[in-house]
């Protein structure tokens, strides 16, 4: 079976549910309960304190950053939030857990009750809680002979959200593009980096099958720990598959919990599914409920941006961008940021997309840049646009700038002065001049093309003052011979 392609007679007889369990790490600083760092990447257990180690007696303390960005991601989800929720103890052992237990949110979650929505269907959040994420187990030896497992702890008591979906999606097409928008939104509010090279995004997905027409939903299992969207399409694909196929032959699906294997494209079971009782759930005795006043919450309410749904469809409204348009360029909040600069600046919107889709995106990626680093600035792109919209320079003289600014970051009037394009000799640019300086003096025309040559002099003047003396003589003369014809 090929990954990602599912056959037709499984998709006609039985309809995929599923629900998404996402964990989140929250942009802050410092842990949730202690004043660790959070930074990646640095010596193993260095960014460590008694707390994060879990020693007896060491307490936590709630980082209220934590919490701002855990509401703000909230709010961005359409959620309401609970004045009141508490932490929980979760049990369970693992050698990279040394407390024993996780600090979590079991029955009173910090919100719940919202949705995304994704190509006009609404995909419920059941509930975002907050909780503290474990170390790393690593068990790659750093030498061949070398057969220990090692525990690092610098990512113990990194501040998480979960986010826990309805099981809203119907195919794993669906998933994917729940996934892409949650992202999409979680970076816009800058709760999140999202960067899922480095695990701040991971995916458990839930699915079941059930035959077409059925309202009751099957059994599902779950597939822990995805960490690339593109493995989460592939990983749902094949345990569609493997699903229909126990259904076909009268088996019954397990509930458990399932891991995708990279290598393989493949899913198996891992354990048998755990229960809530499982963990001896709790409410945590070292910190005090989590009450949040209305004079916040209206507070972290008023830093929450304008999402990419509400942005991407003012663009189509007041911009008269296309819907495809619109969607390329919130792709990200620094393209939007960008793009509004330049289109506001330039008075000229339709110009500042076609710039910014088209001759900016081929440099960027051709230079291995994002729109964060254009060195071009939406001001001098704004300035580049006007300058054009004045007939100061064309279309095509503009196209020859543009490299030369994202070459050396100048503004395109420092381009031109310093490269003596001051004048405008570009031919078209010139021709525009000419067109309007004989559409306003039929009379001289006529008399020049009546025998008159003199008046040619005339024209060549009234063109020069047009273009503010910036007009090159020469060729002014050259094209307004071409276009008058020769005098009779
Ligand atoms: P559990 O108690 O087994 O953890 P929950 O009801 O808490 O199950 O749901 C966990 C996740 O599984 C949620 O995202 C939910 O939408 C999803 N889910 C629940 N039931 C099903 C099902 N039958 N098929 C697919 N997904 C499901
Ligand atoms: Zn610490
Ligand atoms: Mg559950």
């Amino acid at each position: 079976m090929s990954a990602g392609t599912l056959s037709a007679d499984v998709i006609t007889k039985y309809e995929p549910v599923i629900g998404l369990e996402v964990h989140v790490q929250l942009a802050t600083r410092s842990k949730i309960f202690c004043g660790c760092p959070t930074s990646f990447g640095a010596e193993p257990n260095s960014n460590v304190c008694p707390t994060c180690l879990g020693l007896p007696g060491a307490l936590p303390v709630l980082n209220r950053r934590a919490v701002e960005l855990a509401i703000q991601a909230s709010l961005a989800l359409n959620c309401h939030i609970n004045r009141r929720s508490i932490f929980a103890r979760k049990n369970y052992f693992y050698p990279d857990l040394p407390k024993g237990y996780q600090i979590s949110q079991y029955d009173q979650p910090l919100a719940g009750h919202g949705f995304i929505e994704i190509a006009g269907k609404r995909i419920g959040i059941t509930r975002v809680h907050m909780e503290d994420d474990a170390g790393k187990s690593i068990h790659e030896g750093f030498k061949d002979s070398d057969r220990y497992s090692y525990v690092d702890l610098n990512r113990s008591g990194t501040p998480l959200i979960e986010i826990v979906t309805e099981p809203d999606m119907r195919s794993s097409e669906e998933a994917y593009g729940f996934v892409t928008e949650l992202k999409q939104i979680l970076q816009y509010v800058q709760v999140s980096t999202c960067d899922m090279e480095k695990g701040h995004l991971r995916v458990d997905a839930n699915v079941s099958l059930r035959p077409r027409g059925q309202e009751k939903f099957g059994t599902k299992a779950e597939i822990k720990n995805l960490n690339s969207f593109r493995f989460l399409k592939m990983a749902l694909d094949h345990e569609i598959e493997r699903q229909a196929a126990i259904l076909e032959s009268g088996g019954r699906v397990m509930q458990e919990t399932r891991l995708f294997n990279v290598e393989t494209g493949e899913t198996a079971g891992m354990r048998s599914k755990e229960q809530a009782h499982d963990y001896r759930y709790f409410p945590e005795p070292d910190l005090v409920p989590l009450e949040i006043s209305e004079a916040w919450l209206e507070e972290i309410r008023k830093q929450v941006p304008e999402l990419p749904a509400a942005r991407r469809r003012r663009f189509v409204e007041s911009y008269g961008l296309r819907e495809y348009d619109a969607g390329v360029l919130t792709a990200t909040r620094a393209m939007s940021d960008y793009f509004e600069t330049a289109a506001a600046r330039s008075q000229d919107p339709r110009a500042a997309a076609n710039w910014v889709m088209g001759d900016l995106a081929a440099l960027l990626k051709q230079a291995g840049k994002e729109i964060e680093e254009s060195p071009v600035s939406a001001e001098n792109l704004a300035a580049l646009i006007a300058l054009i919209k004045e007939g100061q320079i064309s279309g095509k003289l503009a196209k020859e700038i543009f490299p030369k600014m994202f070459a050396s970051g100048e503004s395109p009037r420092a381009i031109m002065d310093r490269e003596g394009l001051k004048q405008i000799s570009d031919e078209s640019a010139v021709m525009k001049i000419i067109e309007d300086v004989i559409a306003a003096n039929p009379k001289q025309v006529e008399q020049y093309r009546s025998g008159k040559s003199a008046v040619l002099g005339f024209l060549v003047g009234q063109a020069m003052k047009a273009s503010q003396g910036q007009a090159d003589p020469a060729a002014v003369n050259r094209l307004l011979r071409e276009k008058l014809g020769s005098p009779a």
